[in-house]
């Protein structure tokens, strides 16, 4: 076990999820706080936005590890009147330094996907588009193909997914043929919309993600491509902190607290068949 500072804390996360391993137009790293200052409660979470931000200063963490970045296009003020530039001003001001680990996590092994895969009980697991450039080898890349323990069938794999990822309002709904066989699963935590030449590539009998939308699912399937599982973004990558937080606890002397509080931007749902009708 090393000392906990900021740097100590960050240079560990650079050797895990090296930055360079990060998509061109990603940011990762740390976002702000000071090197020497100690760490000793960290706090991780999908989302740098003001509810995580407050659970961050209630709890007195030192740390926050976030999947998405708080910048990611350039901005010319941080001025507190703003929406990001109020949450960097918080920060500051409460002392907890802000790190990013996005699409360099997203490609690690083991990553983002492999905590999904894992929710589902994959095993066997390999990338679904294997890395290139600075990542390349080690079984990394983007999204993991896996077997399910038994066949299911496309109900029944959609029921386990809403079972097995934490909750939320969107829920999780699929497409294809209900009773379609389901053996081999893809899946990609996040946007995963890029990857469904892939899934189809790899003959695979369905592939969840998040962001799915009409067109691009109507045509994959109408071309015989895998059935797919949508998922809410957040749900997709929340497991993943439980990844990191535990590789955290045992490099460093530090308490460490993943964040439940569901960021996903969706907040109600509704099915008609939920509905009672009244005459
Ligand atoms: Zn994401």
């Amino acid at each position: 076990m090393t000392d906990s500072t900021v740097r100590t804390v960050v240079d560990a996360l650079d050797t895990r999820y090296p930055r360079n391993w990060a998509e061109s137009w990603d940011r990762v790293g740390l976002v702000l706080g000071e090197f020497d200052h100690p760490v000793s409660r960290v706090l991780c979470v999908v989302d740098c936005v003001p509810e995580t931000v407050e659970q961050a200063v209630d709890l007195g963490a030192d740390l926050i590890v976030a999947h998405h970045p708080l910048f990611l296009k350039p901005v010319s003020s941080i001025a507190p009147d703003t929406y990001k530039g109020r949450i960097v001003h918080r920060l500051i001001r409460a002392g907890v330094a802000l790190y990013t680990a996005h699409t360099n996590a997203d490609v690690a092994n083991p990553g983002v996907s492999d905590a999904l895969a894992a929710r589902l009980g994959l095993t066997g697991l390999r990338p679904l588009a294997p890395a290139e450039g600075a990542a390349a080898g080690d079984g990394r890349g983007l999204g993991r193909i896996g077997v399910l323990p038994e066949p299911l069938t496309l109900e029944k794999l959609t029921r386990l997914a809403a079972e097995r990822l934490p909750a939320t309002s969107a829920g999780v709904r699929s497409a294809g043929d209900p009773q379609r066989i389901v053996r081999t699963v893809a899946v990609c935590g996040g946007a995963g919309d890029s990857f469904l030449p892939d899934a189809t590539r790899a003959g695979v009998d369905a592939y969840l993600c998040a962001d799915l939308r009409h067109h691009p699912v109507s045509e994959h399937l109408a071309a015989g491509g895998p059935a797919l599982l949508d998922v809410a973004h957040w749900a997709s990558e929340r497991p993943w902190l439980d990844d990191v937080a535990a590789w955290l606890r045992e490099s460093f002397p530090v308490d460490v607290v993943v964040s439940d509080l569901d960021t996903d931007p969706w907040t109600v749902h509704a099915n008609r068949d939920d509905l009672e009708i009244r005459p």
